[in-house]
């Protein structure tokens, strides 16, 4: 048989790509966990969503996603023309950043941020300006204007004829509010500047219903604004992979035009729509998990090696005093509590804690007291 080097062919800019660190619990195992890890929700889906889904007899077919964009519409209160559903937020990531970037293009994040911003724009073969928070986690928005005109000005001058040849533009600024991991938000002040900016500004608002904010309505009348969502978090969907957007007309309807129409699964599209049919429930549990978030953020605070970062998420950042956050993550998950930790330099001595129910908060407080004391 020939000897084909198919690895030649593979492209060579991939060759460095870190992997994406997220560990994952085997199935089998998932009940052993008090999982804090992910930023998942404990409380789980709506009863309405299982009954759905296991009345569910037409898994053999192909699902249309017209009705639960109208859903989601209704939701959010702007008609359908502005929803795009995907598989999960982090497909609406790629496909923003599919729909606005050629290669060399570059993108904008503020580093400590959700990681798949920039996992996807490598994956895009595209630039990302990184532009730090502060040491408090929030944006800069002065060096993020400086750092966008220096880009520019850097791209008009270049030597380099595949940058001159290229039509390369920062494009899209990512950010996450209520962000990851800190669980913050942006001033009103700081997002008006951020909207003033010559690019697409990408809110994710995976977090929104915790925070009780949202600039969706915000999308029908602002040319450079989409807003991303999904049921991962408040509807506890996360593994079913439902995410969405709230864009400008013209780009809801280019993504629409180019994606996958299959790319959201009928079991993720029956279990939405019965989500958006029982959202007092579900807002019921984010009511008692923003309750718990203050009274958990006490309680770690109280154990005096943390410092709780005020968040308006379902998850606390949290600085560890005296040890690594890995030290703290692994000796949590000897005792049967999965949290976050984090490899980057910046967040060595942070661990996030996503909020449980009362009985999992009470036990990651209990373990972390066992823990200070040895
Ligand atoms: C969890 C999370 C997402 C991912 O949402 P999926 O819909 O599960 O893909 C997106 N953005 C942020 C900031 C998140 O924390």
């Amino acid at each position: 048989m020939p000897t084909f080097d198919s690895e030649k062919l593979l492209r060579q800019d991939l060759n460095d790509f870190p992997p994406y660190s997220m560990g994952h619990v085997p199935l089998a195992d998932l009940g052993k966990y008090i999982k804090l890890d992910l930023n998942e929700n404990s409380f789980g889906p709506s009863p309405k969503a299982i009954a759905a889904l296991a009345q569910m007899p037409h898994y053999n077919r192909y699902v249309g996603q017209d009705e639960l964009r109208e859903a989601i519409a209704r939701y959010v209160g702007v008609d359908v023309a502005h929803i795009v559903v995907s598989n999960g937020a982090d497909e609406m990531i790629d496909w923003v950043q599919r729909v606005f970037l050629n290669r060399g293009d570059a993108i904008v994040d503020c580093p400590p941020s959700f990681e798949m911003y920039a996992f996807f724009a490598r994956v895009n073969g595209a630039r990302i300006l990184a532009v730090p928070r502060r040491d408090d986690f929030s944006i800069d928005v002065d060096a993020i204007e400086k750092a966008i005109s220096d880009f520019r000005f850097q791209i008009s001058k270049s030597e380099d004829p595949n940058l001159q040849s290229a039509i390369c533009n920062l494009k899209l600024v990512f950010l996450a509010n209520p962000s990851n991991p800190d669980g913050g938000v942006a001033s009103r002040a700081d997002i008006e500047r951020l909207l003033a900016l010559p690019g697409i500004v990408v809110l994710d608002e995976a977090y929104a219903e915790f925070a009780g904010e949202s600039y969706a309505a915000r999308v029908p009348t602002q040319s450079n604004l989409i807003v991303l969502r999904t049921f991962s978090k408040w509807a506890g969907l996360a593994s079913l992979r439902v995410g969405y957007c709230i864009a400008p007309q013209p780009i809801a309807a280019k993504i629409l035009q180019v994606k996958a129409p299959e790319n959201v699964n009928s079991a993720g599209i029956v279990a939405a729509r019965a989500s958006l049919e029982d959202i007092e429930y579900l807002m019921a549990n984010v009511r008692r998990i923003v309750t718990e978030r203050e009274r958990l953020s006490v309680a770690l605070a109280q154990l005096g090696f943390l410092q709780p970062l005020p968040s308006r998420a379902n998850f606390i950042l949290c600085r560890v005093i005296g040890r690594t956050g890995m030290e703290i993550r692994d000796a949590l998950q000897a005792r049967g509590i999965l949290i976050r930790a984090f490899g980057s330099p910046r967040l060595h001595d942070y661990i996030r804690v996503a909020v449980g129910t009362p009985e999992e908060n009470d036990a990651v407080v209990r373990m972390l007291k066992e823990i200070a004391g040895r």
